[in-house]
């Protein structure tokens, strides 16, 4: 088998150079842990962006794809199969919505949420022909499509790729009063993520989520949750909009709802928002496939059997109290919820990039968000041991 030098030589020749990932060749996985081709073993502390909330390899979830790759794996949507029905059934119990719409990425997820909300805005709402407004958030991320990068305020993110779908209107993320400028009567949506997660895991001041949901009832306009990121047990509750006890009119999953599996996303909305879907709309050729929908439905059962929500609440909890003694010396701050964590790097400790490959050295794998912040985001089932282990990697190198 080749070597991990041999793989980063091949990799770098052949790919598009969109991505810079630390010099580590991951061959195996299992739980928290990689494994490089030498079998130097690591603790994941990024888990693919939290799709491997229910671990890498949950046996469970490996059966269900086993056991669907036996009997039928694509049917596209011409016709029925036997997955798709009990799995959007599921999903919306356990997010409490009446009606669901499978994708694949998290991006198609988002632009099927938009496109809904414009729709809904036409059909339902009755905003003019062509002029539905939709409101996103400053350093939002949801995801690389042309439309998505529209309203995206990451120069990088645009850079060459115009000219860009209209229609969006950005305001700062967590200002009450900006937002509340922001509504006409043409608003059909409000999209936001309940914590910025590439933005570097920024939480709103509490009541931000409150207010826009207000705001919302108040103008008629969809409140759109993309969880694609904090969905499904990594904050520390299944769905992050639970911690200010709000509901959103649209919730946008990916990510872990495959628990890193299969490309699985989906759009949950009520009967009147997704009715506006008509045969012919929308759709996507391995969106629903059976093999997706059954590991799906495995992935969001290992969640709630593991109380995998509550693991993050109580872990994550216990390490951002430990991680916030260390700040003073090169961490500035810690923030974040549940499992969901970043440590804020002081100007004076220099770019965030050169102390993640320390740590990656001594086999703990995490990647810096922007130049000088750095996600914590493990596997929820993660044991204490290891993060215990994993705070002292931490102690080491930035304490
Ligand atoms: C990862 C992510 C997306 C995009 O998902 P892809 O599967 O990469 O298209 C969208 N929104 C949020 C909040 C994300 O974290």
């Amino acid at each position: 088998m080749a070597n991990s030098r041999e793989i980063i030589e091949i990799t770098e020749k052949y790919s598009a150079h969109n991505y810079h990932p630390l010099p580590v060749v991951i061959s195996r996985a299992e739980g928290a842990y990689v494994w490089d081709c030498e079998g130097k073993k690591y603790l994941d502390f990024l888990s693919a962006y939290s799709a491997v909330n229910q671990g890498h390899r949950h046996p469970k979830i490996i059966q269900a794809l086993v056991e669907q790759a036996g009997r039928v794996t694509l049917t596209s949507r011409a016709f029925h199969n036997d997955q798709l029905g009990p799995f959007l059934k599921e999903l919306c119990a356990l997010a409490g919505f009446p009606k669901a719409l499978p994708m694949n990425t998290g991006a198609e997820a988002v632009e099927t949420a938009l496109k809904l909300a414009r729709k809904w805005g036409y059909k339902v709402k009755g905003v003019p022909d062509g002029q539905a407004e939709i409101i996103c958030c400053g350093e939002n991320f949801h995801g690389r499509t042309i439309s998505i990068v529209s309203f995206s305020t990451d120069e990088q993110y645009r850079d060459g790729f115009g000219p860009f779908t209209p229609g969006f209107k950005v305001v700062p993320y967590g200002d009450g009063a900006a937002l509340e400028k922001a509504f006409t009567k043409n608003t059909v949506a409000f999209l936001v993520e309940p914590i910025q997660g590439e933005a570097g895991v920024v939480v709103p001041p509490e009541g931000y989520l409150k207010k826009a949901r207000a705001l919302c009832d108040k103008h008629r306009a969809l409140f759109i949750a993309d969880e694609i990121q904090t969905g499904l047990g990594r904050t520390g509750k299944m769905f992050c909009f639970e911690h200010e006890g709000i509901r959103p009119d649209v919730l946008v999953l990916g990510k872990a709802i495959s628990g890193g599996v299969l490309p699985v996303s989906a759009v949950l909305a009520s009967e009147e928002q997704m009715g506006v879907f008509k045969p012919g709309d929308h759709g996507s050729t391995f969106g629903g496939c059976p093999i997706g929908c059954a590991v799906a439905r495995a992935a969001l059962r290992v969640l709630v059997e593991e109380k995998l929500a509550a693991r993050a609440a109580e872990l994550g909890g216990r390490f951002k109290e430990r991680l916030a003694g260390l700040c003073g010396k090169k961490i500035e701050s810690v923030r974040g919820r549940g499992l969901l964590l970043a440590m804020v790097l002081k100007k004076s400790a220099g770019p965030a990039r050169p102390y993640c490959e320390q740590l990656m050295v001594r086999g703990m794998l995490c990647k810096e968000t922007h130049q000088h912040i750095i996600r914590l985001a493990p596997p929820l089932v993660i044991g204490e041991a290891d993060l215990d282990l994993a705070f002292e990697h931490i102690q080491a190198t930035l304490g």
